[in-house]
């Protein structure tokens, strides 16, 4: 199925490929690259990212929350505007296309608007957020929950690991802190919210395609599960007498794998599960696991939560075990917009490509951004599915398509303004 030899790509996706190897260079490390938020390699690479936008007709500033926004003029001062984007932080020893993919593929789609002398129904801004990744402060989202008005001014008084709070930061990088408060778009006069991103995931390459087009972040719930029994000497007790909490937790991780692997659209794991005493020779007392549960769909994310929840009581009654769920993390998914993901599907069947449509399973800005606009999400094939690793790769042809796509796409968009604020 893979193509082992790489086409070249468009001069487009050379360029936007150069200039991410280009920004991989702002890193707090000279080896590897971690470019946390507001920090002085976030600074160096705000200043190589205006000066794209810049080159590609666009006015640019640092909003209060550290987010880079280039403006695109539409064909009237007071255009919608249609927000594209993504973010620059990354995670400790990262990958180059995570986030920054997304920015500079639309600034190239925006420069070829601006070589064209194209000016749109719309204005286009470029957001380059500042904190996706969440690994600096204990917040995640800022730049995007500040755009939507949804950012908790108490979140300023986050702390970092150095001791400096979220506020400090904020003003050490010239921006104001009680302004972040402050950055909330107009509904009315936003379009939507469109973002391309690598998928983190290996469903399009294993189908031999170069992009996706986004349905829905996925809904999560976070849960930890505490069973409890009672120890015992692993040779005195016989198995009928025992009251094992570890067997018991293993036949609720093999319910929680079968209730996600029985429906299309549910992924769910255990990522942690710990017996005690923990011994080799004691009977489990107590056993605690994970569970990280993901849809699409939250009417089946909670429905499978309902049934583990069934399945569970059922297992600790038989096995003579007591068990107790506490929800740890619930996030609701977030509905890419149906007309734009025809649009996205239109500009993908105008290239002759398979109008794939695929969920992501990885947390995006759009989470936020959905509560201000409509979002859509591309994704870009990756290698290996890998990602949040140096090892990530994605092929300058799909970056080539990605920008094609996202050009045919900005250009089906103005017949489609009215219906969509509708
Ligand atoms: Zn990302």
């Amino acid at each position: 199925m893979r193509r082992s030899l790489e086409r070249p790509g468009t001069p487009a996706g050379t360029r936007v490929m150069k200039r991410l190897d280009e920004l991989a260079t702002c890193s707090s490390e000279p080896s590897a690259l971690t470019r946390l938020y507001l920090t002085p390699e976030h600074s160096r690479a705000i200043v190589l990212v205006r000066g794209w936008m810049e080159d590609a007709g666009m006015s640019t500033e640092v909003d209060d929350a550290g987010t880079l926004v280039g403006h695109y003029r539409g064909q009237q001062p007071d255009a919608p505007v249609l927000i594209l984007g993504s973010h620059i932080d990354t995670v400790r020893n990262a990958g180059r296309y995570d986030g920054n993919l997304g920015v500079i593929v639309a600034i190239e789609a925006v420069a070829a608007l601006h070589a064209a002398g194209a000016v749109l129904d719309f204005a286009i801004e470029i957001a380059a957020f500042g904190d996706e990744e969440g690994v600096r402060f204990p917040v995640t989202l800022t730049g995007s929950r500040s755009l939507a008005g949804t950012f908790e001014p108490a979140n300023l008084d986050a702390v970092d690991k150095a001791g400096f709070s979220l506020r400090q930061a904020l003003r050490d990088f010239g921006c104001n802190p009680d302004g972040v408060a402050h950055l909330g778009r107009d509904r009315s006069k936003t379009l939507a919210y469109v973002e391309v991103h690598i998928e983190q995931g290996p469903v399009l390459e294993a189908e031999d395609l170069p992009v996706g087009v986004v349905t829905a972040i996925n809904g999560a719930s976070r849960f930890k599960v505490d069973v409890e029994g009672k120890a015992g000497h692993a040779g005195t007790v016989p198995m009928g007498l025992r009251q094992d909490a570890g067997a018991a937790a293993a036949e609720m991780i093999l319910a929680i794998e079968s209730v996600a692997a029985a429906s299309d659209d549910l992924v769910a794991t255990v990522g942690n599960c710990e017996f005690k005493p923990g011994a080799v020779n004691v009977i489990p007392g107590s056993a605690h696991f994970t569970i990280d549960i993901r849809s699409p769909d939250d009417s089946h994310r909670l429905a499978a939560v309902t049934e583990l929840t069934t399945r569970f009581e059922a297992i600790a009654a038989r096995r003579n075990v007591k068990v107790a769920l506490a929800k740890t993390y619930d996030e609701p998914a977030a509905r890419c917009n149906p007309k734009l993901i025809r649009e996205f599907a239109a500009a993908l069947g105008g290239m002759g490509l398979p109008e794939r449509l695929l969920s992501s399973g990885a947390g995006h800005d759009g989470l936020a951004m959905v509560s201000l606009c409509p979002i859509a999400m591309l994704f870009v094939r990756c290698q290996g599915g890998i990602s949040h690793n140096p090892a990530e790769a994605v092929r300058a042809d799909d970056v080539a398509v990605a920008i094609d796509v996202l050009i045919g796409f900005l250009n089906r968009l103005p017949s489609s303004l009215s219906q969509l604020a509708a």
